[in-house]
């Protein structure tokens, strides 16, 4: 038998592996970190680094009262209370320790209003009544960064471009991993893989809805995001939870690019379902919009103008003027010179599609939106200025669908120590996960902008010392 390397290993050297590595080192662990990339960072580096924590410095900062019971109440009642309760409590509970603690390795998040996830700061992240989305400065790399800083200071090894194959278990007990053919042993092993976006026959088995996309679906999330902690799990015979869940988010059929980069639809724009009539504020977060588009009968269309489309602003890959017309031009994108003639293509009744357009004239362009509020999340968005009436023709109507697959929630299930438990419910000896291959805290819903990271680094973090103390103890 080879002997042991360190106490505990790290699989996966993004937000969850670093905090975890991170975390462990802290607790005097000695860590080894496998990275299949050639650098870490993993989708957390792609991300806006957006965290909702409740009860932080940053709300304090702004006069802004908020306890972790309250966050926890919110985070059940969005998912219907599907999740473990004494997992979401801990993790609502940790959020914000976990945040003062990247505060402390040097990540920057100023006790500002924040209008989005790209202007550090204190944002609403989804529906909830009391702000809880922290926008650190440098978005996701700046986490990284603070992150791989602490773990160089520690002297962790992070090997990098080594993709682990298979984990060692020996009688019942995970002892190790087997890289690059190798065995390589440890007291514990953290999985720390990321998601299956990438992963074809993974999303056909555990995220079937993202295919309901067809040929429209693209993913945003990281290479690496193939779903090798499915297959850990089913050679350590773990249980999976979170199936069938993840954040597709509503997008034009059109778009290739996560938002930032692609570009929004105009402001003034109504979105119009099979029957005709407008359903939802169109600026309602994802932790919702998904959801209630996918509910509706019929196609989802976007609806606006030709003033709308000239006033999108230059500069993004697929909301652009040009860009519209072409696809207008190809009969991709519906255009026609009156509502009752674009009714007809989009295949809705014309008198449902005009009396829509009529009340939306009649309400936000003067300042309010009494059938759908959205004036009250255009002012959370910073918005100073109505949207414009729709007008003048051309119209045009642009299919909106969730397409923009950003993360999986399937994985393996964990209690709230982040110890990975098997089909009996029963921790497997040496065993944990987080981020999103941990799976459990990622739900039905996605409670806001920063569910995902703060995830990722929060039960990180409770995997790295509680994989320290309990691979100590030999439990
Ligand atoms: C564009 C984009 C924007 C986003 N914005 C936000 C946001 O603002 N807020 C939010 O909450 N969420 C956001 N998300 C989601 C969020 O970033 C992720 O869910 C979260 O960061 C996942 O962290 P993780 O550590 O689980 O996975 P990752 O950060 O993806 O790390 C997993 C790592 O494991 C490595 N790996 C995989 N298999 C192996 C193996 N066998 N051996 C060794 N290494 C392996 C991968 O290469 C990867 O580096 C965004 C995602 C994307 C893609």
């Amino acid at each position: 038998m080879t002997e042991q390397m360190c106490d505990v290993i790290v699989v996966g050297g993004g937000g969850a592996g670093l905090a975890a590595a991170v975390s462990a080192a802290e607790k005097g662990a000695s860590v080894l970190l496998f990275e299949a990339e050639r650098e870490l960072g993993g989708s957390t580096s792609l991300s806006a680094g957006l965290f909702t924590a409740a009860g932080t410095s940053v709300q304090r900062g702004l006069g802004i009262e908020d306890t972790a019971e309250k966050f926890y109440q919110h985070y059940m009642d969005l998912n219907h209370w599907m999740l473990k309760p004494g997992l979401i409590r801990t993790f609502c509970e940790q959020a914000g320790p976990t945040l003062e603690w990247l505060v402390g390795l040097g990540v920057e998040i100023p006790a500002l209003e924040s209008a989005n996830a790209h202007m550090p700061g204190l944002c609403q992240a989804g529906v909830e009544d009391v702000w809880r989305g922290h926008v650190p400065k440098d978005q996701g790399y700046g986490l990284v960064r603070a992150l791989d800083g602490r773990r160089r200071e520690l002297g962790i090894e992070a090997i990098l471009g080594t993709r682990v194959q298979s984990l060692l278990i020996e009688d019942g007990r995970v002892v190790g991993v087997v890289a690059d053919d190798v065995e390589v042993r440890a007291g514990a092993v953290i999985v720390t893989t990321g998601g299956f976006a990438q992963n074809p026959e993974l999303l056909d088995r555990y995220y079937p809805d993202s295919r309901l996309a067809g040929d429209a679906l693209f993913v945003v999330a990281a290479p690496g995001s193939r779903g090798d902690h499915l297959v850990f799990g089913e050679q350590a015979d773990a249980a999976i939870a979170g199936d069938g869940w993840g954040l597709i988010l509503p997008t034009a059929y059109f778009q290739r690019f996560h938002h930032w980069q692609s570009g929004f639809p105009p402001k003034s724009r109504i979105y119009i379902n099979g029957h005709g009539r407008r359903f939802m504020d169109e600026d309602a977060s994802y932790a919702v919009s998904t959801g209630i588009m996918a509910a509706q009968p019929g196609s989802v269309w976007a609806v606006f103008d030709d003033a709308g489309r000239l006033g999108l602003p230059a500069g993004y890959a697929d909301w652009d003027a040009e860009r519209v017309a072409e696809e207008a031009a190809a009969g991709r994108t519906l255009r026609a010179a009156t509502l009752t003639d674009l009714a007809e293509l989009m295949g809705v009744p014309a008198a449902a599609l005009e009396s829509a357009v009529t009340r939306w004239n009649a309400q936000l362009p003067h300042g309010v939106d009494e059938d759908f509020q959205r004036d009250r999340t255009l002012a959370n968005k910073g918005s100073t200025e109505n949207p414009e009436p729709i007008g003048q023709g051309p119209f045009y109507a642009v299919m909106m669908l969730p397409a923009e697959l950003v993360c999986t929630h399937a994985g393996l299930e964990i209690d709230s120590a982040a110890a990975v438990l098997d089909h009996s419910g029963i921790r497997i000896p040496g065993l944990f996960a987080a981020g999103e291959a941990g799976a459990g805290v990622l739900g039905l819903r996605y409670v806001g902008g920063g569910n995902a990271v703060a995830n990722a680094l929060t039960m990180g973090r409770i995997a790295g010392q509680n994989a320290t103390d309990l691979q100590s103890a030999r439990i």
